[in-house]
């Protein structure tokens, strides 16, 4: 269904599951446990994202549990949306900038807590897979515009045209009046992040976007800073967001939830006190949307956001489930 429709039918939405077939010889070394209060069941490996992108969920799982590490299942994981030139908010098919530019954001967190990101890059389909590449090949974390589209070249991408004509006329069309409001709730908030947990145990995430459509060129949102779309802390947990960037950024949001998570909060808890400390910043104005996601060490997740709409997905061996995420705001 269109973002767009599925966010005006949010409360539409309903816990799916799909049942799926596990090979079990494939998860010999996955682990089962039980929190500390031995009521919620916790399990590995396992991989959460933002929203429903059952696709790109299916495959970060593929990965997993076929034996594979948690950084190669969230890339491979999120680089299907970047594909999807349907996804109007990730890789090829982004909506663009006022100018018209395609403008990805990406980063990438490993168990070690070495990271890449690029910023603002254009004419690269795979933003998450050069930010890995900045990660393990140079001794920068982060590359923005030409830089970043320079080294990608360097490194073998190919150069990709990523304005689809639908995007193209969208864009057109906006310009008659070029006003700079995106419509916050069911416009542009289909960034994907992706946190994973593979049979060792260990933590990695990812974090993909075009951001938010027709922005002034250059901007940047929170998805490829490193602690505030994306934070990854294998001792204790991950966390990766959607939504307005620009709040995102101001109370550094994912670093804040893993340290909420550090002292002793549950992921559901710690992204709840994420939203709660932008509400804070925003009491007189909340007509705007964030989703945060969070998973600890022992595989517990959860997820929060402002308005009602946001879903996000899991898969373990509990199955593959769209988990309709509590709201601050209630329709
Ligand atoms: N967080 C993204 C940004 O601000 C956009 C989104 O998730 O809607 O660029």
């Amino acid at each position: 269904m269109e973002r767009r429709k599925f966010l005006k039918n949010s409360t539409a939405v309903t816990a799916s599951l799909i049942s799926v077939p596990l090979m079990a010889s494939s998860l010999e070394n996955a682990k089962r446990e039980t929190s500390n209060n031995g009521e919620s069941k916790a399990v590995r490996p396992i991989v959460i994202c933002t929203w429903d992108f059952h696709k790109a969920s299916a495959k970060a799982w593929d990965v997993l549990k076929d034996g594979g590490n948690s950084l190669d299942a969230v890339e491979e994981g999120v680089k299907i949306e970047e594909a999807d030139v349907d996804n109007q908010t990730v890789g090829v098919g982004g909506r663009p900038d006022r100018d018209g530019n395609v403008t990805l954001d990406a980063c990438i967190m490993d168990k070690n807590g070495n990271c890449g990101a690029v910023l603002a890059m254009q004419n690269i389909a795979h933003s998450i897979s050069v930010a890995r590449k900045v990660m393990e090949r140079t001794p920068h974390v982060m590359l923005a515009g030409k830089g970043a589209e320079q080294f990608a070249y360097e490194m073998g991408f190919e150069k990709t045209d990523l304005l689809t004509e639908k995007s193209k006329q969208e864009w057109l069309e906006w310009k008659k009046t070029s006003k700079y409001e995106p419509i916050i709730n069911i416009e542009n908030h289909d960034t994907i992040g992706m946190l994973a947990i593979d049979k060792d145990g260990d933590i990695s995430g990812a974090c993909t976007t075009s951001g938010m459509a027709y922005k002034m060129a250059g901007r940047v949102g929170d998805s490829p800073i490193i602690g505030a779309g994306l934070f990854v802390d294998n001792e204790i947990g991950g966390a990766t967001a959607t939504g307005v960037g620009e709040e995102v950024v101001r109370t550094v949001g994912s670093f804040l939830i893993v340290e909420l998570m550090r002292q002793g909060k549950s992921p559901q808890a710690a992204c709840e006190e994420g939203v709660k400390r932008i509400i804070a910043k925003n009491k007189d104005k909340q007509d705007f949307q964030i989703g945060f996601i969070a998973i600890n060490k022992k595989g517990e997740t959860g997820g929060y956001c402002i308005h009602p709409g946001f879903t996000y997905r899991t898969y373990s061996e509990e199955g593959h489930v769209n988990n309709p995420s509590e709201s601050y705001l209630h329709s």
